[in-house]
């Protein structure tokens, strides 16, 4: 089944291509199989800097185990991922390209910033801990800076006044704007938030999509967002990619993607929402 919008990763590159800006995230005939079932298939997908991408698709059609391989916690069967230029799962050795090790990966990791579903606080560290321990160890930047920076990602999420409190303490909404905090002091190139709203009560999501909103509209850092809600993915995403079975399906502009949606597949999804 082809649909409109499937020529677009083309037409992106050629823009790119056109205005030199080389993509920040690249996948390049990207497959993964689990055993016998591959469950994406051939995937072409560019994300430029400041890029914010919305993932959207049923349950089951590839989303999630394509921010995990962006993410390097899974492999891909095939194809080539580069961040920012640079292969993420291969390297460079005596001229030739070799699956890459542990310490290119940890390298890389560096530039991708991760929130997940469940968030994924250390229990035992307080929330500015939770917040300096990245930029402190990875970073290795000094503790003054890093609490400095702590403070003021702390301060943007909205939990300025709970530096001191254990994750524990915490509803499931602060905690995830901890989370995010974590994973925006690193910097990053990219930020990959996967469906990180899916495990909140309903009464709390809507100030963690606030946050996330809120860094999009400043931020030059690109996002992939891996959401089943759309009206989030409408408000924040310069271009909604649509999977369904391990394909793209069609992608576009959110205006195109939910008012005028070309393949059969994606109005049937979309009529789930109304
Ligand atoms: P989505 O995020 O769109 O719901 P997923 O990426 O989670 O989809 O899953 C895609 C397919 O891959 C599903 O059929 C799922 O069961 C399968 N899958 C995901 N992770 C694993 C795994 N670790 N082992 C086996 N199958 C997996």
């Amino acid at each position: 089944e082809k649909a409109a919008g499937q020529e677009a990763p083309a037409r992106t590159r050629k823009r790119q291509a056109d205005t030199g800006v080389q993509p920040i995230v690249r996948y390049e005939h990207v497959s993964k199989s689990f055993g016998d079932l591959e469950v994406l298939h051939d995937i072409n997908l560019d994300i430029a800097p400041g890029e914010k991408v919305a993932m959207i698709g049923p349950s089951g059609s590839g989303k999630t185990t394509l921010g995990r391989m962006l993410m390097t916690l899974e492999e891909p069967s095939g194809g080539m991922i580069t961040v920012d230029g640079e292969p993420l799962w291969h390297m460079k050795s005596k001229g030739r390209l070799v699956k890459a090790n542990e310490a290119h990966l940890h390298r890389m990791r560096g530039n991708i910033g991760m929130v997940f579903q469940h968030f994924n606080l250390f229990p035992h560290m307080s929330v500015l801990r939770n917040v300096t321990i990245g930029p402190r160890k990875v970073l290795g930047i000094s503790a003054e800076e890093a609490h400095e920076r702590a403070v003021t990602m702390l301060g943007k999420v909205g939990l300025g006044d709970k530096l001191d409190v254990y994750p524990s303490m915490l509803s499931g909404g602060q905690k995830q704007r901890v989370a995010i905090a974590r994973a925006l002091v690193m910097n990053p190139k990219i930020m990959v938030f996967d469906e990180v709203t899916s495990a909140l009560d309903p009464e709390l999501v809507g100030e963690v999509l606030e946050v996330i909103k809120e860094i999009a509209r400043e931020g030059e850092m690109a996002m992939m967002l891996i959401t089943h809600e759309m009206d989030f993915a409408r408000d924040v995403a310069d271009r909604v990619i649509f999977g369904a079975e391990g394909h793209i399906v069609e992608q576009g502009p959110p205006e195109q993607i939910f008012e005028n949606p070309q393949s059969e597949r994606l109005q049937s999804f979309l009529s789930r929402f109304r």
